[in-house]
């Protein structure tokens, strides 16, 4: 597909939603989501920068349109159960990029391998007999960036993304867990590319929602919904993350499963200085000393960090509520904040270490 074709599909899609937004919200809803989808395709087919950043707001505008569509009193074409799936489900056009997360570049290759290429070269894939379906489970300790990935890889490959809320698909009525998961892939077939994610799927496919008589029912109907993925013919991938994936049911780990297990860990050296950079790009800074933030943060996760400049931010901008004077960020600050924060990441491993010892579970942390 080349850009402008992408193009002319957004605009047929933005057309039609324009012409539903007043009769059939929910439609228009999803017509200016495709629209914000296929913008945001050709965004990523185009190669002349300005040309991308123009179809980016043209997705992004399309996307915030889709916002606004919201249902008459008594939804029009719209029953109980299709309501209810608007609180389980949100469908997001993400707009961060692997150039977003800092590090963690091996993992991002290892999802380039398993999910972009396949996505993006389906006919390559076919023609070599290489299936490259099942899904993606990151795990890995909190904070690290499992649900950042999982968004910018739906950004990298054009999808949407399609997060699920775990707490909303579990219920105590038989069969009412399993029409949840298929209206999850229901919309995730909805649109022409998408990553469904499962963030903290440990609370629905793991051994302790077993113990209280989900796990089976939910696992067995995702397998069935997930046997049906190829990327071959299908345009949408399941990712799970979780920090605990000793939990999770061996059933799931399978090949063609969740076969692909990715280590999400925290950041190194090189890979701390980066993060400090990203998340102190966007605000006022003076002299600041990356090499010397990322010594005095060994074993901080991405979060640990991204919290730490945020509290930095926080010493000037109360100085200049009270004083109106606005300074920059500098040094002080930061390492004032640092030393009032420890890392978030040591107690997992050790937890990790006992869980994977009880379980006999052979997961590489
Ligand atoms: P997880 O899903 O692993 O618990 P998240 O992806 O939700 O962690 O990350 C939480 C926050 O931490 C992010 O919103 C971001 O601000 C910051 N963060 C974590 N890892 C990174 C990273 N590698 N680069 C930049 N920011 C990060």
């Amino acid at each position: 597909m080349t850009p402008e074709e992408s193009s002319a599909k957004a605009r047929a899609f933005a057309r039609k939603a324009a012409d539903t937004h007043e009769s059939n919200p929910p439609a228009a809803k999803m017509l200016y989501l495709k629209a914000a989808e296929s913008y945001n395709e050709a965004a990523g087919l185009t190669s002349n920068l300005k040309e991308r950043d123009e179809l980016m707001e043209w997705s992004e505008h399309f996307f915030n349109l889709s916002k606004t569509c919201v249902p008459h009193a008594a939804p029009e074409g719209m029953c109980g159960a299709e309501a209810e799936e608007e609180e389980l489900v949100l469908t997001e056009i993400p707009n961060i990029s692997f150039d977003d997360i800092g590090g963690l570049e091996e993992v991002k290759e290892q999802i380039r391998k398993s999910i972009i290429y396949p996505f993006e070269h389906p006919d390559i894939y076919k023609h070599y007999g290489v299936s490259a379906g099942g899904g993606v489970l990151l795990y890995g300790p909190p904070g690290t960036g499992k649900t950042l990935l999982a968004k910018a890889t739906a950004k990298e490959c054009g999808a949407a993304f399609i997060s699920v809320k775990t707490s909303g698909i579990m219920s105590k009525f038989v069969g009412e867990s399993e029409q949840h998961i298929k209206r999850v892939f229901e919309e995730a077939r909805k649109h022409p590319r998408s990553i469904i994610f499962f963030d903290e799927i440990d609370s629905i496919a793991g051994r302790r929602a077993d113990a209280e008589g989900f796990a089976k029912r939910i696992v067995n109907e995702l397998l069935a919904q997930m046997d049906g993925v190829d990327t071959g013919e299908d345009r949408y991938l399941v990712m799970g993350a979780t920090n605990e994936p000793w939990e999770i049911d061996p059933a799931l780990r399978r090949p063609g499963r969740f076969g692909t297990m990715v280590h999400v860990k925290e950041p190194d050296g090189t890979a701390r200085e980066s993060i400090f950079g990203i998340h102190l790009k966007h605000r006022p800074c003076k002299k600041i000393d990356y090499q010397t933030l990322s010594a005095l943060t060994e074993g901080y996760s991405g979060a640990d960090i991204s919290a730490i400049c945020e509290e930095a931010a926080l010493v000037p901008l109360g100085e200049a509520l009270t004083c109106s004077v606005r300074r920059d960020i500098d040094m002080s600050d930061l390492l004032h904040a640092t030393n009032h924060r420890s890392s978030s990441v040591d107690a997992w491993y050790s937890d990790a270490e006992r869980m994977i010892k009880k379980y006999g579970d052979s997961i590489v942390i």
